[in-house]
């Protein structure tokens, strides 16, 4: 959902001043240096960065306003991580923001923090569209993540998900003063805070009020009253009690907990030299399996995180499957509610689209026309939902809008009687450039090996000792009859301490994944010849099917979707079928008409899934939890029921279907950060939408199993 801006004056010193809270966003004489006293030094930063023995260091903050405090943080974090080059930290920095500034007005409140410039112009640049939801950045060559949850807090906290030792180390509690905002600093927000507490998290805050400080206490909080900054007398920080002396209520749906990598080696030698030989040693091994735009993201995302990750594919060459069309459309599927399906690929879309720009700033090309996508409204009714749709403002103006006939016609530079919903930030992408662009910038991160003609079988748990460490690995089998034993006589590269399914089409051959509702759909696009009138076409046509710009003399058309069926022949039949969506749906449209097929184009299998969205997360143990979670039909108490169990150490990202260009790169992040142990960018109600256990957990619900 589209979210409110804030209203802003600038005072004469130039601080902004939020206009409906009558207060400013920081103080006018020195902001810095209050950040700095009440934030870092009273949460005891940078110190704890210093003997901080896990990878990442949380913090979360309430109310992101201008980014300052974030500005102040990194500034800390860059001067830690060069004081101590050989620091291994991440820091995530997670905030919440109801009403944020527009571009401009943050353009214009950063512009007085001239020692803060690089930082600034990083964030201004990544700075989200005001949808609802969460927003992932990231600074310092990906040491620092940051997550902006756009939305009310009170809505915003519920959904970021942590796992049983909770999440933040330490909490920046900002916000306008408590007599300014009450709505604000209420039971329910100091509840949260208890809540994704880690067992030693921090806190702080500039305010001393009285209420401030009870409800802080009864939700968990030890607090303490310090010195304020400056001028102000008392301001309030603390930590979080110990677990014996609180109960901290952390229970979500245990059955969609979302599982980490799990290291399961031991040490067996206690000579010193070789703890630090297995620490080495332990950097986890990660085996990918599928190199289309599944696999390819998955590799970049976990590169970022510093994995290195092996590649193993059936075929010569990436992108063989579904991510082989010459050109495929890069748009969202919005609805005109704010389903959890809607939400899912809004911010996919918006992800990727930062995600391909970004890779390109990087050096790392493919073909690709950033035109904009036109979704017809090609029918009376479906143009009078697309025009509802822009005027209840669910989806930001910078995503989408309605354009009447005669901005169609100029955005697609050819004659068109209909008007329709477009969508700037979308356009084309040649998949399998875009495929090896990802694997290229992975390759720049980390090491990245890719394995052709593997076709995996099955996986096999398997003990391996050295004499350092005794470990459990996964062994990975493949299919002989394509001459993998005699390619790779070295079988340790088949051994992987992460396994991760991103198999597409191949999905229905793997054993693992026999118990997921998977459904394979044969699509046929053509390749149909430019000529007259269709070659100016600027933009991405979206009716029924879709028509894109010309690439090499050539337009994609497309697609037809027949279930079940795994052959990828191209067929005349199919191609009579495509023409004549087309020219049904645009029957107004003359030159539309004149569009012929030459029998070119291709097909190929996607794999989608019940309910068309992707299938993300753990490989859930499917026979172990219908037996654990027998009773969920009883609807007692979450507590009650336990963690589904999942096979370790594996992961799947599939069911992708056609829209794996919106989808891939957010849903590889997210499962990356999942894999990583590391705060997960989307909302507990998505990310349970996407779990690869939901088909069973509803029927189970439902008492159908
Ligand atoms: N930390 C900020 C900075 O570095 O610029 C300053 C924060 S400003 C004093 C308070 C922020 O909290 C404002 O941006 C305001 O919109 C936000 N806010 C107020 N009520 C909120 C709520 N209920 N949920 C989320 N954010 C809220």
């Amino acid at each position: 959902m589209t979210i409110k801006t804030a209203d802003i004056q600038f005072n004469a010193d130039g601080t902004p001043i939020a206009t409906n809270f009558d207060d400013v966003y920081f103080s006018s004489c020195d902001g810095a240096s209050e950040t700095e006293y009440v934030f870092l030094h009273n949460n005891l930063l940078p110190q704890r960065w210093q003997q901080w023995s896990k990878p990442s260091f949380v913090i979360a903050e309430t109310g992101f306003g201008t980014g300052l405090n974030l500005l102040v943080t990194l500034a800390a974090f860059k001067q830690h991580l060069a004081q101590n080059p050989a620091s291994k930290i991440s820091l995530h920095f997670i905030s919440t923001e109801k009403f944020p500034l527009t571009h401009t007005d943050l353009v214009q409140a950063l512009g007085a923090f001239v020692q803060f410039e690089d930082d600034a112009k990083a964030l201004i640049d990544q700075y989200p569209m005001p949808l609802d939801g969460c927003h992932r950045m990231s600074f310092v060559n990906n040491r620092v993540i940051v997550d902006l949850w756009l939305g009310d807090i009170h809505d915003s906290l519920p959904q970021w998900h942590t796992n049983e030792d909770g999440l933040v180390n330490a909490w920046y509690l900002d916000g306008f003063a408590p007599s300014k905002n009450p709505q604000m600093w209420s039971p329910q927000l100091f509840e949260q805070m208890a809540r994704l507490a880690s067992k030693d998290c921090t806190f702080a805050t500039f305010t001393a009020a009285g209420f401030v400080k009870r409800g802080l206490r009864d939700a968990g909080f030890v607090v303490e009253k310090r010195k304020g900054h400056g001028r102000k007398r008392e301001m309030l920080a603390g930590c979080i009690a110990s677990e014996s002396e609180i109960q901290i209520n952390r229970q979500q749906a245990r059955y969609y907990q979302r599982a980490a990598y799990v290291n399961l080696a031991t040490v067996i030698t206690s000579n010193a030299e070789s703890h630090a030989q297995t620490a080495l040693a332990s950097k986890p091994k990660v085996a990918i399996i599928g190199a289309g735009i599944a696999g390819a993201s998955m590799a970049y995302a976990m590169a970022k995180k510093g994995y290195d990750c092996d590649i193993y594919f059936n075929d010569a060459t990436p992108a063989q499957g579904a991510s082989g069309n010459p050109q495929a459309g890069f748009y969202p599927q919005l609805n005109v509610d704010a389903s959890h399906a809607s939400q899912i690929n809004a911010h996919s879309f918006v992800y990727a689209a930062n995600q391909y720009r970004q890779l390109q700033s990087q050096g790392f090309q493919f073909a690709h026309q950033w035109c904009g996508v036109l979704q017809l409204g090609f029918k009376p009714a479906l143009a009078e939902r697309y025009a509802k749709l822009t005027e209840s403002q669910l989806w930001p103006f910078e995503l989408v809008r309605y354009v009447e006939p005669s901005e169609a016609a100029q955005l697609a530079n050819c004659d068109m009687p209909y008007g329709g919903l477009f969508m700037p930030l979308g356009g084309w992408i040649d998949p399998a450039q875009l495929v090896d662009a990802l694997f290229a910038a992975a390759a720049k991160l980390s090491q990245v090996r890719l394995y052709s003609h593997h076709a995996l079988k099955r996986i096999e748990q398997k003990n391996v000792s050295n004499t350092a460490q005794e470990n459990t690995r996964w062994q990975l089998h493949f299919d002989d009859s394509m001459g993998t034993s005699k390619k790779n006589e070295n079988t340790s590269l088949a051994l992987a301490d992460i396994v991760i399914y991103a198999t597409g089409a191949q999905s229905h051959g793997i054993s693992e994944l026999a118990n997921f509702p998977l459904r394979m759909v044969r699509g046929q696009v053509e390749a149909v010849p430019a000529q007259a009138a269709l070659s100016k076409l600027k933009t991405v046509l979206c009716h029924k099917g879709y028509l894109t710009p010309e690439y090499n003399g050539q337009h994609a058309l497309g697609s037809t979707y027949v279930k079940n069926d795994l052959s990828t022949d191209y067929r005349l039949s199919e191609q009579v079928k495509n023409l004549a969506t087309h020219y049904q749906s645009l029957s107004d449209c003359h030159w539309a008409q004149e569009v012929v097929g030459n029998a070119q184009g291709r097909a190929a299998v996607r794999c989608s899934s019940p309910d068309h969205l992707p299938l993300m997360g753990a490989l859930a143990d499917i026979d172990k939890q219908k037996e654990e979670l027998s009773d969920l039909y009883k609807a007692l108490p979450l507590g009650y029921y336990p963690k589904g169990s999942d096979i370790t150490n594996v992961f799947m990202l599939t069911g992708l279907g056609s829209r794996g260009l919106t989808t891939a790169p957010l849903m590889a992040e997210v499962l990356a950060s999942q894999i990583s142990g590391q705060p997960l960018p989307m909302a507990n109600d998505l990310l349970n939408t996407l779990n690869p256990n939901r088909f069973l957990i509803r029927q189970l619900i439902r008492r159908e199993v």
